[in-house]
C-alpha cells in the first residue's frame, strides 16, 4: 500500500470514528440530508480527491476515490450523492472552457456546492437516444430548456446539475449527434421539482424535475453543441467504478453483520452459522466480493494509467452487483423474520442490491455490451 493510500485509509478511519452507520440509517429513515457525513467528506479532503490542485483539488486519481468509497461503505456509510459530484468533474475537466473549470470545479472540492446529474426521463429510461428534453437556441445565443427528468438524486440540495438535452431531433443515420450537455443552476426560474417516493432508506432524496422554459446562457453549454454524448461517455466508466466500489463495500458490511448474527443466533442451541445452508452461501458471497474487488482495483489502476476500460468497467459493475445481491440475500435468510424489521438494518442493503442491478445502468444492457464487444455477437436492440 502506497503512502497516499495509507493516508486515505487513515482519513476514512477518522470519519468512521466520528459518524456511524446508525446516523446514516437514521437519515435514510427520516429522509434527511446527511449533513454531518457530507461535511466530514469535505473537511477531511476526500471530496477534493481526483481534482487537480489548480482547481482547488487535492490531486489523486480514480483509484483513490474508489478506495475511499469502498472503505466508507464497508462501514455502512452510504452516500450515493458522492457519485454525481465526482463523475460530473471528468466531462468538465475534459470538455469545459477554462472559465467553466474555474467557476464550477472548486466548490465541488470543498462541499460548498455539488452537482446532481440528469439523464433519465420517464419515457426514455435506459435509451438515452430517446430523451425528449429539448434545448432550443434563441437568437441571443441562450438556450431555452423544456422537459422532465426522473430519479434525480439530491437535485434540490445540489447547486448545479449536469443536464443532458436534445439540441436537434433524433437522426437514425447519425445517432450520436444532437445531444448536448449543460451546466444548469438548480435555482433557475422555470425549474420545479417533486420528491419521489423511493423506498430505499437512502440518506438523500430523489426528485422528479420539470423544466419549463428555463433559460440557460450559451456559456453554460459543456463542449460542442450536439456532441454531448462524447463528453457524457467520458464520465460513465469512472461512474461504473464508483458504483462498484459502493456495491462491494456495502456487500461486505451486510455480510459481516449477518456473520456476527449467525455466530450467536441459536434457535436449536447450535449457532446457525454452523449450518452449511447458512455458511456456504456466506462463503460464496465473500468469494464474489473479493473477486469483484480485485477486478475493480485493477480496472481503476488501468484507467488512471490512461488505459481503455470500457469492458472492465462494465464487467466490474455486473460482478459488484452480484456480490451485493449474494451478500444481502444470505443476510436476509440469516436474520429470518428480523430481516424485514428495520431495527436489524438489513433491508436497506437488500433494496440497494436490487437497485445495483438496475442503476446507473441495468445489467441486461451491460451483458449485451459485453457480448458485442468481447464476443463479437450481433446487437440485439
Ligand atoms: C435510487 C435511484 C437513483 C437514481 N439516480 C439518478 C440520477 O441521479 N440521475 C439520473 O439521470 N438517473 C438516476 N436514476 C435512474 C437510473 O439510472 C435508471 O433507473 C436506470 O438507468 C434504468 O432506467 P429505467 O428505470 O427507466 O429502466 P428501463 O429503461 O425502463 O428498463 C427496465 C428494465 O428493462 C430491461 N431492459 C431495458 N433495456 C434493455 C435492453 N436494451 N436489453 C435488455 N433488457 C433491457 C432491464 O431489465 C431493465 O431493468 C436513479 C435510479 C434510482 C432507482
Amino acid at each position: 500500500m502506497s503512502d497516499a493510500q495509507q493516508a486515505i485509509r487513515d482519513i476514512c478511519d477518522s470519519i468512521i470514528k466520528r459518524v456511524d452507520r446508525a446516523y446514516v440509517a437514521g437519515c435514510g429513515k427520516k429522509g434527511e440530508f446527511p449533513e454531518k457525513l457530507w461535511r466530514l467528506w469535505a473537511d477531511t479532503g476526500l471530496l477534493a480527491m481526483g481534482l487537480p490542485e489548480e482547481y482547488g483539488g487535492a490531486g489523486g486519481q480514480v483509484s483513490d476515490i474508489v478506495l475511499a468509497l469502498d472503505l466508507l461503505h464497508q462501514a455502512g456509510l452510504m452516500l450515493p450523492l458522492a457519485v454525481p459530484n465526482y463523475m460530473s468533474r471528468s466531462p468538465i475537466l475534459k470538455h469545459g472552457t477554462e472559465a467553466q473549470k474555474r467557476k464550477y470545479l472548486p466548490p465541488t472540492a470543498t462541499g460548498e456546492a455539488f452537482f446532481s446529474f440528469g439523464i433519465t426521463e420517464p419515457d426514455s429510461g435506459t435509451n438515452t437516444f430517446k430523451i425528449k428534453t429539448t434545448a432550443r437556441r434563441r437568437d441571443d445565443g441562450a438556450y431555452v430548456i423544456n422537459g422532465q427528468k426522473a430519479y434525480m438524486t439530491a437535485f434540490k440540495e445540489s447547486a448545479h446539475t449536469l443536464l443532458v438535452a436534445r439540441t436537434s431531433p433524433y437522426d437514425p443515420k447519425d445517432r450520436k449527434s444532437g445531444i448536448s450537455l449543460f451546466i444548469v443552476d438548480t435555482k433557475s426560474p422555470g425549474i420545479s421539482s417533486s420528491v419521489m417516493e423511493i423506498a430505499m432508506y437512502l440518506p438523500e432524496k430523489n426528485y422528479m424535475v420539470y423544466y419549463d422554459d428555463v433559460v440557460v446562457p450559451a456559456e453554460n453549454r459543456l463542449g460542442a453543441e450536439g456532441q454531448g454524448l462524447e463528453a457524457l461517455f467520458d464520465s460513465l466508466n469512472p461512474e461504473r467504478l464508483f458504483v462498484a466500489a459502493m456495491n462491494v463495500g456495502q456487500a461486505d458490511h451486510v455480510l459481516n453483520k449477518a456473520v456476527e448474527y449467525a455466530k450467536i443466533r441459536a434457535p436449536f442451541d447450535t449457532p446457525i452459522g454452523a449450518y452449511q445452508s447458512i455458511q456456504h452461501p456466506m462463503a460464496l458471497a465473500k468469494t464474489h466480493i473479493e473477486a469483484a474487488r480485485t477486478m475493480l482495483y485493477l480496472a481503476a489502476e488501468r484507467y488512471d494509467s490512461g488505459g481503455k476500460i470500457g469492458l472492465e468497467a462494465n464487467m466490474v459493475k455486473i460482478l459488484s452487483s452480484e456480490a451485493i445481491r449474494d451478500a444481502a440475500n444470505i443476510a436476509m435468510t440469516t436474520f429470518g423474520g428480523a430481516g424485514v424489521d428495520l431495527a436489524s438494518d438489513i433491508l436497506p442493503f437488500f433494496l440497494a442490491a436490487k437497485n445495483a442491478e438496475v442503476a446507473p445502468v441495468n445489467n441486461q444492457i451491460i451483458l449485451s455490451y459485453i457480448a458485442e464487444r468481447a464476443l463479437g455477437l450481433p446487437k440485439s436492440y
